[in-house]
């Protein structure tokens, strides 16, 4: 291939969802083309997007079809399936690679990744029975129950207590859905923050501020910066962050979520996307986390992504979305919508940002 794409050249775009359509956006406003892959009608990033595709993700005639239309490929979203990944790496360019995703799509290789890049994270029990979840409960107490694969948003785990029975146990298997699972001790943290940094195709790394960020119900609420967070935690997750982007040989954007505990920090997961803890970097940087990712798969060098105003963003969940209006009265708050037409019980439907 020959890097950077020329104006006008295709990006391939897998999911159609809200960070797809923001993709999409920053890409035009480069001069490339869009084509995204989705299997939903109307999908947010449809509306936005030069040309699309409604398939499943693994349809087989619909990635080769995506790969000769297109320059190069990315994806918003770690859940396309590994042998779909690399079977579209076989025929055209697929940034991050999809060893990225391998390790970030099974919550059990993902840690084991993090440990060896010397991470520390939660104490954590592969789980595939009741049993397995008693023994991991007499280990470490209370815990969190996910499912290995698929969950998001909060969705897909359950907090379990230690001295539960054995029936609760069980109950509490079939709750989160289909197995296997991980087990992970329950942390007691200060705070939660992310990193969001960007590893270009010459191997140049640029990081955002780290956003402090606030979840209910396993949603992302809020994300303010700069926050509060230790200098020395700051430089270690830069540093660990540096160490995961070179050993995936990653390009592109990265979102890695942390918890702090004093000046110690743990890694939680991370994202081989542009991430929803950076949306605040459209308004409150010259260019924002999806520039970024834009400019690494194209090949172009990465922006200074410094920011320009300390900042708040809050997500809209639900009908949230529905009554907007009273925030355009502000001055300083930047509504951003997806144009979902259906509102759901703990759907994105936007966010705004407040520049503060
Ligand atoms: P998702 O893929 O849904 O974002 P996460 O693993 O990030 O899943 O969990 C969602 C939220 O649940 C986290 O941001 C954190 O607030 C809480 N959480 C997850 N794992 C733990 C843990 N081991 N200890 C304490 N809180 C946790
Ligand atoms: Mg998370």
């Amino acid at each position: 291939m020959l890097f950077p794409l020329r104006p006008n050249s295709t990006i391939g775009i897998i999911g159609g969802g809200q960070l797809g359509r923001m993709l999409a956006e920053s890409a035009a406003k480069m001069g490339f083309r869009t084509l995204i892959l989705e299997p939903k009608a109307d999908s947010p990033a449809f509306q936005l997007s030069n040309q699309n595709i409604q398939a499943a993700y693994d349809d087989i005639t619909a990635l080769s079809e995506l790969a000769k239309k297109c320059d190069v490929v990315t994806y918003e979203f770690e859940n396309l399936s590994l042998e779909s990944a690399q079977f579209l790496e076989r025929l055209v360019p697929l940034f991050p690679p999809s060893v990225a995703l391998e390790k970030a799509q099974d919550r059990l290789l993902e840690k084991q990744f993090l440990e060896e890049k010397g991470a520390l994270v939660a104490a954590y029990h592969a789980i595939s029975s009741v049993d397995d979840l008693m023994a991991a409960l007499a280990d470490c107490g209370d815990g969190i129950l996910k499912t290995r694969r698929l969950g998001y948003d909060g969705k897909g785990q359950k907090i379990v207590l230690n001295h539960i029975s054995t029936d609760e146990a069980q109950s509490s298997l079939s709750d989160i859905g289909r197995g296997p699972y991980i087990f992970e001790k329950l942390i007691n943290f200060d705070l939660e923050f992310s990193l969001i940094a960007t590893r270009s195709y010459a191997g140049d790394v640029v990081f955002f501020d780290p956003a402090i960020n606030y979840h209910e119900n396993g949603i992302l609420r809020r994300s303010v910066v700069p926050g509060n967070i230790h200098h020395i935690s700051k430089n270690n997750a830069q540093e660990l962050a540096n160490n995961i982007l070179r050993s995936l040989n990653y390009v592109g954007t990265i979102g890695i979520e942390f918890f702090a505990i004093e000046d110690n920090i743990m890694v939680n997961e991370f994202s081989p996307r542009v991430h929803n803890s950076g949306h605040w970097t459209r308004e409150a940087c010259n260019v924002s986390q999806f520039d970024q990712h834009i400019r690494a798969i194209v090949g172009l060098a990465l922006g200074d992504g410094r920011r320009h105003h300390d900042c708040e963003m809050v997500n809209l969940i639900g009908d949230e979305g529905k009554d907007v209006a009273n925030y355009f009265e502000k001055p300083n708050s930047f509504v951003t919508l997806y144009g979902k037409t259906e509102s759901r019980k703990g759907r994105k439907m936007g966010h705004v940002t407040y520049l503060i």
